[in-house]
């Protein structure tokens, strides 16, 4: 695929490799073990303008095309997955329903704190009872006089713990829900009855939390529902355009980190001797080498043409967004087992990275839509008139 950067974006990836390279792998074991980012990791972060990658210009981010966007995620997802994931809320589904639905007074209040990462964004969709089934959820919002009060319980929030403002999704009218019935809300912290419930304790994605959010008697202002009051019950549509941008950029990073694991597994294979010789001379590790390549290749090739999709077409990508996450995501994790099977017991060992990234691409099967819900949008979009 041809491929044109400008110098600013060529500049910007040389700059983001650097960092993974020189300032994100030295630290990675420790933030695995201390399950936690240290801030001045953070503030670089904060002056690399990666907590504004996706958010427009006009409202202090770099505003960068989604391809563009999937070219960075690429490269951050060649280290520990918490990194990205640190910024993802920030440019992805905690600022973009803003972005896309929101009010100009919207976006001028939130988006430079965002962009610059003075706060951080959290989306709240997920409840205890609604997972696949998001128009399920039972978080209530009632209008009382000037200002709309929240009840209910969402779980499994990226960044909930730390986030500064929820792009939260509840229930405007009951008999309508998805169709018409649903609203989504900017949710500051300091909102009264908002609160932090428990955080998780996860298989991977370690120095990421993931949390609980409660509502209780939460006190929103009426000009905090998205795209002001004609949005009002027009919520679950903003969740599934912002899902579907989420979606690609994380199709990104699948790639972005199989090709770190095949890149540590011709090394490994290469140095690694037995029989009297490295086993990158047996055929069976070839073949492994071969298929991890071929699989990569193929997976970056839908990346990048949905990705430039999206930018070209907007919103209306909704199957090619689901492909990218369905098969990027289940390649990622084909790639993540043969570079464990290539590394041997090694692999298995927490002094190589290799389990670490076994354990933390698992969850992109599930986040943002299961493998299952992509196979589901895709055929929905293949059979609809
Ligand atoms: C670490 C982590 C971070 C997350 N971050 C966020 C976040 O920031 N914000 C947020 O809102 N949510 C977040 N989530 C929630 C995530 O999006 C959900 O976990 C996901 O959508 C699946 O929902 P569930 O866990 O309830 O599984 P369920 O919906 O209970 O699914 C269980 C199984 O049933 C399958 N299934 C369900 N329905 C069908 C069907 N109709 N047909 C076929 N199979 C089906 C699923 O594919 C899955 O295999 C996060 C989750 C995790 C684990």
């Amino acid at each position: 695929m041809d491929i044109e950067l400008s110098e600013d974006m060529k500049i910007m990836l040389d700059t983001i490799k650097r960092f993974v390279q020189r300032e994100l792998e030295p630290i990675s074991r420790q933030v695995e073990e201390e399950d936690k980012i240290p801030e001045e990791i953070v503030q670089k972060m904060r002056e690399l303008g990666l907590f504004g990658l996706a958010i427009p210009q006009e409202y202090g981010g770099l505003g960068l095309s989604l391809f563009e966007e999937c070219l960075i995620y690429e490269e951050l997802s060649k280290t520990n997955a918490c990194f990205r994931a640190r910024i993802a809320t920030n440019n992805g589904i905690g600022s973009q329903g803003i972005i896309i639905d929101g009010t100009e007074e919207q976006r001028r209040k939130y988006l430079p704190k965002l962009a610059s990462g003075e706060w951080t964004a959290c989306f709240a969709l997920t409840e205890p009872e609604a997972g696949s089934d998001a128009a399920n959820i039972k978080t209530r919002a009632e209008l009382q006089g000037d200002h709309w009060v929240l009840n209910g319980k969402k779980h499994f929030i990226t960044n909930g713990d730390i986030a500064d403002m929820a792009t939260v999704f509840a229930v405007t009218d009951p008999q309508k829900r998805a169709r018409g019935g649903i609203t989504a809300f900017i949710v500051e912290k300091n909102f009264p009855g908002y609160r932090v419930g428990t955080i998780e304790k996860k298989m991977g994605h370690r120095g990421s939390h993931t949390a609980e959010l409660i509502f209780d008697n939460c006190i929103v202002p009426k000009e905090n529902v998205i795209g002001g009051i004609r949005m009002v019950g027009q919520g679950f549509k903003t969740a599934m355009k912002v899902l579907d941008r989420g979606r690609i950029a994380i199709g990104a990073s699948a790639v972005g980190a199989a090709q770190k694991l095949l890149e540590l597994s011709v090394d490994y294979a290469k140095q690694r001797v037995q029989f009297g010789r490295p086993i990158a001379n047996f055929q069976a590790i070839q073949f492994m080498l071969a298929d991890m390549a071929t699989q990569i290749y193929a997976a970056r090739q839908i990346l990048y043409h949905a990705a430039r999709l999206r930018d070209k077409m907007g919103t209306s990508v909704t199957k090619e967004a689901s492909m990218v996450k369905l098969f990027c995501t289940e390649m990622v994790s084909r790639v993540a087992d043969m570079a464990l099977q290539i590394h041997g017991g090694m692999g298995y060992m927490k002094d190589y990275p290799i389990e670490r990234f076994y354990r933390d691409v698992r969850l992109m099967r599930i986040y943002e839509g299961t493998s299952e819900i992509q196979r589901l949008v895709i055929a929905r979009e293949l059979l609809k008139d």
